[in-house]
């Protein structure tokens, strides 16, 4: 498994398939540790994760593993994570239809040599690659999906999202995420 992600992640590290790679600091294949039970799927490097070569750095990616650490879950030692796009688009834009379709398939590389479980979908942009005919997170949200080698796929908001949402109430973006890590390990725990 192992061998396989590393001939993977020195492709894409290398990677010159569409114009993304020419402003790139770093190409950001993944974090985490590699296992067959829980993957999350963000979706392309912003400013620090070009920087640091890992996704979800940051303050997006420190309430990312506060929520996990709430259910007993970290990125040491039980989540694998990537992105959908690996190498940052200009701006933090919105990555391209041509982009996405470049870097697919090492995102599809990701998720066929270890045939997560549980795929979890974090954000817009992960859902429309991962999911296209669901129409946006908010409706998608907490629900369950099949996935690609039997996995289930759950899409939840982007932690940069709930930065710019604060409310803890009721029926909030943060209380909804709350809900939904808890349902994520209630069915890990069944695994
Ligand atoms: S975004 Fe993906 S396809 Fe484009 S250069 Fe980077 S690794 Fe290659």
């Amino acid at each position: 498994m192992f061998e396989e992600l590393e001939t993977v992640k020195k492709k894409c590290l290398g990677c010159q398939k569409c114009n993304l790679c020419q402003n790139r600091t770093n190409v950001v294949f993944s974090d985490g540790i590699p296992n067959n039970k829980l993957m999350l799927v963000g979706e392309a490097p912003g400013y620090w994760e070009d920087i640091k070569g890992k996704p979800f750095v940051g303050k997006a990616g420190q309430l990312l593993d506060k929520i996990f650490e709430c259910v007993g879950l970290s990125r040491e030692k039980d989540v694998y994570i990537c992105n959908t796009i690996k190498c940052r688009p200009p701006e933090n834009r919105n990555p391209l239809p041509e982009e996405k379709l470049a870097c697919r398939e090492y995102l599809d590389k990701q998720i066929e040599i270890l045939k997560p479980k549980i795929i979890i979908i974090c954000g817009n942009i992960a859902l429309n690659s991962l999911l296209p005919e669901e129409r946006g997170i908010t409706r998608a949200r907490g629900k369950w999906f099949d996935g690609p080698f039997g996995s289930k796929m759950i899409p939840i908001f982007h932690p940069s999202y709930l930065l710019r949402n604060d409310s803890r109430e009721k029926g909030s973006p943060k209380w909804l995420t709350w809900q939904d890590i808890k349902e994520i390990r209630r069915v890990y725990d069944t695994l």
